[in-house]
């Protein structure tokens, strides 16, 4: 009689585990964000100066802002020199804020440039400083200053929002993965790892 009710409170556990495990899991696959499957074959070069690394520290469907965007955010002190990270015309960009916050109503406030690539797609170099673009019409190559990074915007810290997209809007599939060469090769970029722009 023991043994029997010893038992009963035994699967009765399981199956309380079994459902809590269960109701995890959905939550979790609510909250994470898919991105899309656009990869670019073209590779890129890493946005900052050559022999310096920067740390990524939102990634591609990021929960903090990247959700359905493939998207990275490099750690860099405001004033980091910003690197055209694929040749292309300059095609729109702001440098007159001066705000930014963890907060989205500081979404449009954001400095920015837009590169045009000649595929048809978009550069996107998020947050920087206040007056902090070098390059404002024209072609740019590859590899060249185009600014300097900053905080404006929706930000927790300073950093660079790097983007590729097909279509200027925030669409899952309007984004492109892309790769970048690194001194470890080329990659596509994880988020909390530091890459490293080879100097040659
Ligand atoms: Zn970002």
């Amino acid at each position: 009689m023991e043994n029997k009710r010893s038992w009963r409170s035994v699967i009765k556990k399981a199956i309380i585990a079994t459902v809590f495990i269960i109701a995890c899991l959905y939550v979790f696959s609510i909250l994470a964000s898919g991105v899309t499957k656009n990869l670019d074959d073209y590779v890129y070069e890493l946005p900052f100066e050559k022999g310096t690394s920067h740390r990524v520290v939102q990634g591609y469907g990021g929960l903090f802002s990247h959700k359905n965007t493939a998207a990275l955010d490099f750690a860099m002190p405001v004033g980091t020199p910003v690197y055209a990270a694929r040749e292309g015309i300059i095609y729109a960009f702001k440098h007159d804020s001066d705000e930014g916050g963890p907060l989205s109503q500081y979404k449009n406030k954001a400095n920015y440039i837009i590169i045009k690539h000649s595929d048809g797609s978009f550069g996107c170099y998020w947050h920087l400083k206040k007056s902090g673009v070098a390059a404002k019409s024209g072609f740019v190559t590859k590899g060249q200053l185009i600014g300097y990074s900053g905080s404006t915007g929706f930000v927790l810290r300073p950093h660079l929002h790097f983007s590729v997209k097909r279509k200027l809007n925030y669409e899952k599939d309007s984004f492109v993965r892309t790769k970048f060469k690194t001194v470890e090769g080329i990659l596509l970029l994880n988020n909390g790892t530091t890459y490293e722009r080879p100097s040659d």
